[in-house]
């Protein structure tokens, strides 16, 4: 089923939610709905990417050439849409779950982020290389790489260019990873969709956010975020605010 399909199943299901979803099911719909069918998003991937794209050629044009070019891109939800797996939960009327996910992940059929294949191409054919810095584990490496080739995306032989949890630190936290990269290349964009795929995240909303503030002049210039709506490390950050991550502590965070 396409997502787009899937999304309509789910819409017109949506009857069903209030009987047999589960509270952390229905809390997706909404971001899961908006992922599969607001023009918005994909306008603001393509966007993003070609903003990206566009400092990468002027930055190639006078940065330090000491090492060779890179750009990284994280892959859930920055490379690679996983929203038919979070639609398959709303549907389900489950939440996380890590078999669930490791099937989806041998499935090899994520589709790209709109226009992020097209981006990754454009640098390589510039000699930029494209290096993948993802949380997925080392046991997921080779389905993430087929994945990533059917969908368009260049993958160099010349380097370890997707860099999954078990490298280098096997930690989530992406610093040492980062380093690693930064050892071996100049990096021109960072691309992701989460505030752990440019600094490691404060554990506070305000500490997220003094974060975003601190590094104003590089959103735009050296790094790139991608919209997700679905989950992420904000996540941690709400339910360290408000005691658990439930709809009473989310509906406890709106203003209005
Ligand atoms: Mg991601």
């Amino acid at each position: 089923m396409t997502p787009r399909a899937r999304c309509a199943t789910l819409l017109a299901s949506a009857a069903a939610f209030a009987a047999c979803g589960t509270p952390t099911a229905f809390e997706q719909l909404s971001a899961v709905a908006w992922t599969q069918t607001a023009a918005e998003r994909e306008a603001l991937c393509l966007q993003t990417f070609a903003d990206a794209l566009a400092q990468v050629k002027a930055a190639a044009a006078v940065a330090d050439t000491s090492k060779p070019f890179a750009v990284v891109l994280d892959v859930d939800e920055t490379a690679l849409d996983n929203s038919p797996y979070q639609a398959a939960n709303v549907l389900d009327g489950k939440g996380y779950d890590k078999v669930a996910w490791r099937s989806w992940v041998g499935e090899k059929r994520a589709a790209a982020v709109p226009g992020a294949p097209e981006f990754a191409a454009a640098c390589a054919a510039m000699g930029v290389t494209p290096i993948f810095l993802t949380n997925r584990t080392t046991a997921e490496e080779d389905d993430t790489r087929a994945n990533l080739r059917a969908a368009g995306f260049p993958l160099t032989e010349a380097f370890d260019c997707v860099l999954t949890k078990g490298d280098v630190d096997d930690q989530s936290d992406k610093t040492a990873r980062r380093a690693h990269v930064t050892e071996h290349f100049t990096v021109l964009a960072w691309l992701g969709d989460d505030l752990g795929d440019f600094v490691r995240p404060a554990d506070t909303v305000d500490g997220r956010l003094e974060q975003v503030r601190d590094n104003r002049a590089r959103w735009g210039t050296t790094w790139f975020v991608l919209p997700n709506a679905m989950y992420g490390s904000w996540e941690r950050a709400l339910a360290a605010r408000a005691g658990a991550p439930s709809p009473a502590a989310m509906q406890q965070a709106l203003q209005r």
